[in-house]
């Protein structure tokens, strides 16, 4: 140890303090003044939303508490700027170094890469470090050295490659480095106003944010629900998946103890010979690959926040109706599994993954809301809120990836309420005014016989709103959208057959960015259905525990629905038989099908693999140095006729 190296650790969402790379070689170099900066002003439109700024001071505290035992204490700064923050912590210590682990959000990117500039042009060393992934993104490219545009081949080719996987062990002892810098308290940070502090109670008794209880959260996972991955994760309620999104999210746990963790574990069952198991690791690493895409997607397409990755959306004709996009935020949308999903979202910030496509696909292909406008609202509203993987969710159930789901897939929430909640208790809990409809017509109560309904006690139109579109009706505007969509198109392109190239853009541009308007926590009533306030949070005396407190201690099983879903699961393939249900439903003619694979969409290339060096040393983000777009064409054909493995994995 040089005992004259004085470095800045600067945390952003890598707050633990095991297996963290920043942290390890500024311990091991010399003392250390770790720090984090809370710039609200830089956050700009992607400031977190309430429940997320929650996990966020809880998350902190704990960090703070782990690194005062080891010796050195998180200051935490309020700042206008975070270079200026930094340049002040610097200057205090007469720091040599700054350290810190990569973010891939193309708002990180852009920031990180002048912090990086300028501090080196001051002449001080800076290091970034790999703490998020388990593949980095300049490593992985096809044999052109283009990067990947289909999760299959991106993750076949991550799993060809050979991983060094070296788990960093905390520092036993932190020196803390000498010198006086203004911080303020956890308080002081102003994550969470006074008006929040009710609600964010009770996402208390549900998670504990914190490193330490990431890892118990894993090993119980790991312990106890690992082995049945493979037939639970379908399941819309109780604790069917990991539920460790907001633990990754912050980097409360490490990604390559996740890999490292699970396949320890399959060594053991393929040594038993336990297949079924054995496919449980597989599908929950795939999962993983999804995260370690997004991030890929972002690095390489730094505009897909703003951009769909195919420009095929470059003429869609979005509704930007503001009155059914509250409808559907505030779960009014007079479909049940929508609107129970939409609640679950407002009053937990989290839902499972298959009602997030659920609810995504419906503000997108029936109601023909922006995508951009969704992606803003999970943002706000999510605890796990993740900008790589929401653009990555909303980019694949809007048609704007090459392996997503076809723009003109319609999913009917009727049959999907049937596959997902065939009892109808999701429902039944987060839609107490439905309560009383008999499961057969639970996800369709507008077919249900008068009688039925009124010995509910539901009057459609008065306690529960009809449907804001009919299913007919939403399938006739998807489909005139698509063509009109094509004759722009088709237009556009006889127009510029000069030879330019066509800009790739989203025409949702022209659309306003919508800042979602602050929406009353105070008011603690159930969930209106004919108020017109914005969602509220449901009173106690409104959620059973177990549904809304998602902790896995709160499991609840529910063999019924296991064993229906162990029989609409395909072993072989991963794919969901429900899921083929869902296709047949879609209104995909095959002259609509040969039509799309006619058409050409172009995906821009960003970057090819020219990335060198020492993984451990400075980068630069291609996507900030290459001109943008170059372009290649991609023939839409052979990936939507027939689904890859495991389409719909991606989805679940
Ligand atoms: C429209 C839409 C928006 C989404 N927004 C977010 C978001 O803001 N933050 C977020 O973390 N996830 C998001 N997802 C992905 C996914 O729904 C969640 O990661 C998952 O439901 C978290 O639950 P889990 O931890 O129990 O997942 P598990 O099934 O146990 O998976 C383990 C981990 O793998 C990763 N993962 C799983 N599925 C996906 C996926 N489809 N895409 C990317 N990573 C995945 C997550 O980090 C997750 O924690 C979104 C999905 C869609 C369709």
């Amino acid at each position: 140890m040089s005992s004259d190296s004085r470095t800045v650790v600067w945390f952003r969402r890598d707050l633990r303090v095991d297996d963290n790379p920043a942290l390890a070689t500024a311990a091991k170099e010399g003392s250390v003044l770790p720090v984090f900066i809370w710039c609200p002003k830089e956050e700009g439109q992607f400031y977190p939303g309430r429940v997320s700024r929650w996990w966020l001071k809880q998350s902190l505290m704990h960090l703070k508490q782990s690194l005062r035992s080891l010796g050195a204490d998180l200051l935490l700064i309020k700042a206008e700027s975070t270079i200026e923050a930094l340049l002040e912590c610097i200057h205090a210590i007469g720091a040599t170094k700054l350290v810190y682990n990569h973010l891939y959000d193309p708002i990180s990117l852009v920031r990180d890469h002048s912090i990086k500039q300028k501090l080196m042009e001051l002449g001080m060393s800076v290091q970034s470090y790999n703490g998020d992934l388990l593949y980095k993104p300049w490593d992985i490219y096809d044999d052109k050295g283009n990067a990947f545009t289909t999760f299959e081949a991106y993750w076949n080719k991550c799993l060809s490659m050979q991983m060094e996987f070296v788990s960093l062990l905390p520092p036993w002892r932190l020196v803390p480095a000498a010198g006086k810098v203004n911080n303020c308290s956890i308080e002081e940070l102003g994550l969470e106003d006074e008006s929040e502090k009710s609600s964010n109670a009770l996402l208390g008794r549900g998670w504990s944010p914190g490193w330490s209880n990431a890892d118990k959260a894993l090993t119980e996972f790991i312990e106890q629900h690992l082995f049945d991955y493979s037939k639970k994760r379908l399941k819309v309620e109780g604790n069917s998946t990991s539920l460790l999104s907001p633990y990754l999210h912050f980097g409360e746990l490490s990604v390559r103890k996740v890999l490292h963790s699970v396949r320890m574990k399959q060594l053991l069952w393929v040594k038993e010979g336990n297949s079924v198991w054995e496919e449980s690791v597989d599908l929950f690493l795939r999962a993983i690959g999804l995260r370690e895409y997004s991030r890929y997607l972002c690095f390489n397409f730094p505009s897909t926040h703003e951009r769909p990755l195919l420009s095929n959306l470059k003429h869609f004709p979005w509704h930007a109706h503001h009155v059914h996009f509250k409808a559907w935020r505030q779960g009014r949308t007079g479909y049940p599994l929508v609107d129970a999903g939409m609640r679950e979202l407002w009053a937990t910030g989290w839902i499972h993954n298959r009602i997030r496509v659920i609810v995504s696909s419906f503000a997108v292909k029936f109601l023909l809301l922006p995508w951009k406008w969704g992606m803003k609202y999970f943002w706000d509203t999510l605890l796990d809120a993740d900008l790589e993987s929401d653009i990555l969710g909303w980019q694949y159930i809007s048609g704007s990836l090459p392996d997503g789901h076809e723009l003109d897939r319609l999913d009917s929430p009727e049959i999907q309420g049937s596959n997902y909640d065939p009892e109808g208790e999701y429902v039944r809990h987060w839609l107490p005014e439905l309560a009383r409809v008999p499961t057969e017509w639970i996800h369709h109560p507008w077919d249900a016989p008068f009688t039925v309904l009124k010995s509910a006690g539901v009057e459609l139109g008065q306690n529960y709103p009809k449907p804001i579109i009919e299913i007919d009706l939403a399938r006739e505007r998807l489909t005139e959208a698509i063509f009109m969509m094509w004759e722009k198109d088709a237009a556009t392109k006889v127009a510029n057959s000069n030879g330019t190239n066509e800009e790739v853009v989203d025409n949702s541009d022209s659309i306003e960015n919508l800042s979602i308007a602050n929406v009353s926590v105070k008011e603690k009533t159930p969930c209106p259905t004919s108020s017109s306030h914005d969602q509220r949070v449901p009173t106690f005396q409104n959620s059973k525990s177990g549904l809304l407190n998602r902790k896995r201690a709160k499991c609840i099983e529910d063999e019924k629905l296991s064993q229906n879903n162990l029989h609409n699961y395909d072993h072989g393939c991963g794919t969901s038989r429900a899921d083929e249900d869902l296709r047949s439903t879609a209104e995909s003619s095959s002259a609509k099908k040969q039509a799309t694979s006619r058409t050409s969409f172009s995906v821009p290339q960003s970057c090819s693999s020219s990335s060198e060096g020492n993984p451990l040393q400075e980068y630069e983000s291609p996507g900030l140095k290459q001109p943008w777009p170059e372009q290649i064409v991609w023939e839409k054909t052979s990936s939507k006729d027939g689904p890859s493995h495991g389409e719909d994995d991606w989805a679940c």
